[in-house]
């Protein structure tokens, strides 16, 4: 949310996605809008015919690779239909009918990716986090032998859940869905068949997924599987079997070079950190008026979910939020409550005052009674 542009008096966007962008980034969007690179055009008027298109791409791709250390092994492919279609589009490409293909669940999205799985191939889960309050220890998958791949979210966005560890996997590929910490972090991209993201967390608009694939796991593509989602004929075509989504690749390429001047994905994780530390903290401090149910190992930098103890007192929490300009803070519709995500855009001076605003509303909503038995337990 652009707080110098939209209004006089800040507004923050805590949206799961499409969520916060970059302020600077929007500006230069702006700036460039009906004029690209001096050109004489918009950008959204920018074919992917014209050689400036390619050389953009180019350098899109080049900085990615440089922003997360990216060997020569892996590819980077740009697609479309979601992360939901990548549920599809991975055993399309990576199993057949008769192999087993793994995947640990610990939340809504990978349970999502392995009942879409086992339509195309006999999914095994081979670890589950019953009540997606936790992720599986590695002691805990039981992994099968021959699988084809293995599946795995890195981060749940609507639960909260996140890994604090890459899953060993023995020589199988490894995949996995990064849609909401995508960038967030270093990552080893080595220990990794695939990784994918959709952009419209921490990359920028709806509309594009980026894959980062081992080209060694290339060519096995099963021969019913549309064109547009066969990995293979998109790597070879540079992505651009049909027309790619131009505008959100070049908002990729901006908040790519953001991240390079602001010190690279480490210098990302330690500000996510902090400020991911900042709601911890007031939540765990609020003697159980704010409350999480994810284990403090597995507790996502990105998405918080958390709840009040009841609808009535969290509708008002929502409602009084959006008037102090906090705005998105309302969880995933299918299970309700509260979330927060702080995604890379997200300023340090937006969780400051979400923080101030969430103490605040517990003094103004514990009963009084309730405040004295605190301050005597204290004293
Ligand atoms: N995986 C994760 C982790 C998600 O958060 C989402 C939702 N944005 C999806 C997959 C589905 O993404 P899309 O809506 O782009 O298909």
């Amino acid at each position: 949310m652009v707080e110098q542009i939209t209004t006089s008096s800040p507004v923050y966007n805590f949206s799961a996605g499409p969520g916060v962008l970059f302020a600077d980034v929007l500006q230069k969007v702006q700036s460039e809008m009906l004029n690209w690179n001096n050109n004489g055009y918009s950008v959204l008027e920018l074919s992917h015919r014209m050689p400036e298109f390619s050389s953009m791409l180019m350098g899109v791709k080049q900085n990615l690779r440089k922003l997360l250390s990216i060997p020569c092994t892996h590819d980077v492919l740009f697609l479309q239909g979601g992360a939901t279609q990548m549920f599809s589009t991975i055993p399309m490409n990576f199993s057949t009918q008769r192999d087993t293909v793994d995947y640990i669940v610990n939340g809504y999205w990978s349970r999502y990716a392995a009942k879409e799985a086992n339509k195309y191939s006999p999914v095994n889960i081979v670890g589950y986090a019953n009540d997606s309050a936790s992720c599986p220890d590695q002691s805990e998958l039981r992994l099968s032998p021959g699988a084809a791949y293995v599946h795995y979210c890195s981060n749940e966005t609507i639960d909260g859940c996140e890994f604090d560890y890459v899953p060993e996997t023995h020589g199988v590929p490894l995949i996995c869905d990064m849609s909401s910490n995508f960038l967030s972090r270093p990552i080893d991209v080595k220990r990794y068949g695939m990784i994918y993201a959709g952009s419209h967390k921490n990359v920028g608009p709806a509309g594009l997924v980026i894959a980062i694939v081992r080209m060694d796991m290339l060519g096995k593509c099963r021969s019913f599987t549309p064109t547009m989602m066969n990995l293979t004929e998109i790597s070879l075509n540079m992505s651009m079997l049909n027309t790619p989504p131009v505008f959100p690749m070049y908002f990729c390429g901006l908040t790519v070079q953001k991240l390079l001047d602001m010190g690279g994905l480490r210098e990302m994780e330690k500000i996510n950190m902090l400020k991911a530390k900042m709601v911890y903290d007031v939540i765990n401090q609020s003697n159980g008026f704010y409350s999480v149910r994810v284990l403090g190992k597995n507790r996502s930098i990105m998405n918080i979910p958390f709840g009040l103890h009841n609808e009535e007192i969290q509708n008002k929490f929502l409602m009084e939020a959006k008037k102090a300009g906090l705005l998105g803070l309302e969880g995933h519709p299918k299970v309700g409550k509260c979330r927060a995500s702080l995604y890379n855009a997200m300023p340090v001076e937006g969780v400051k005052r979400l923080v101030e605003f969430m103490a605040q509303f517990q003094i103004d909503n514990t009963p009084l009674k309730l405040c004295l038995a605190e301050a005597r337990d204290t004293a």
